[in-house]
């Protein structure tokens, strides 16, 4: 049986990149995914509903900043799957500046999407979970463990988030888990590989694996944290990262 047979779950992010990777991992384990995304995720659901038909995986447009957004978020989830089991949030956005140009309204922004957004959408989902057995994967950052020039509201956010996981993961033990992604530098739209110059792309690839990470390589974490082989598990940032960093 395919380890998360039976399991509802909620991505959000879900339009590209490690958001869609997971929703469409989290669906070839046997889920029921709602996809949700500040973009309707369209592509992501047409491949997930072609591959495993007839279970009821759907799309959602929400604003992870925006609490009455999110208030809508899960009232469509409630009425979609009844109850939730699994959320992986992967929505959030990059930000490069030199402190020194950075207005506080980027601050605020991106505060507002990485870091309130995971409390907003954490604290909801934990709420749909209570008298469950419920997993919770954040998406933090190997930032989450150092610091980097001209990313300093970015990181900060991903410092934040791993605050949040245990935090919650304290709170709410046993009888929920609560874990964040760490990844390493990723080929997505947001890290722009195509775009790098190649002093960029040499920084980035100087960590032992020397390559960037696939999507996917994410998304095999989250369903292994999701599924039942990391029962023991929680409090913790899983580095998928080349090893990039060594906490
Ligand atoms: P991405 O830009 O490809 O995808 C991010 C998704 O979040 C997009 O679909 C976007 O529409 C959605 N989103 C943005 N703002 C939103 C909002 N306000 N409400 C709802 N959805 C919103 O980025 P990615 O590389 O897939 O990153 C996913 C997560 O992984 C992010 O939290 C990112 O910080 C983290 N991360 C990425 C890397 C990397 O190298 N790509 C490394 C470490 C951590």
């Amino acid at each position: 049986m395919p380890p998360l047979q039976g399991k509802h779950a909620l991505v959000t992010g879900a339009h590209r990149g490690i958001g869609a990777a997971c929703a469409i991992a989290l669906a070839e384990a046997g889920a029921r995914v709602a996809c949700a995304d500040i973009r309707m995720p369209e592509a992501t659901l047409a491949r997930i509903k072609g591959n495993n038909p007839k279970r009821g995986h759907f799309g959602v447009m929400v604003d992870v900043s925006d609490e009455a957004s999110v208030d809508t978020l899960f009232a469509t989830v409630r009425e979609g799957m009844g109850d939730l089991d699994i959320l992986v949030h992967c929505a959030g956005v990059i930000h490069e500046k030199p402190l020194l140009d950075t207005p506080a309204e980027d601050f605020d922004r991106v505060l507002g999407i990485n870091l309130r957004g995971t409390f907003l959408v954490g604290r909801e989902a934990i709420r749909m979970m209570q008298g469950r057995e419920g997993r919770v994967i954040l998406t933090a950052s190997d930032l989450a463990y150092h610091g980097r020039e001209t990313f300093s509201p970015y990181v900060a956010s991903k410092h934040g988030v791993m605050g949040l996981a245990r935090s919650w993961a304290k709170e709410f033990a046993p009888h929920i888990l609560v874990n964040a992604l760490c990844p390493g530098p990723i080929d997505t739209e947001m890290l722009g590989t195509a775009n790098m110059t190649p002093e960029w792309r040499a920084r980035e690839l100087d960590i032992p694996l020397a390559r960037f990470g696939q999507p996917e390589e994410i998304a095999e974490m989250a369903v292994f944290l999701a599924g039942p082989q990391a029962r023991y598990i929680t409090g913790q940032g899983l580095g998928v990262n080349g090893g990039s960093v060594m906490p």
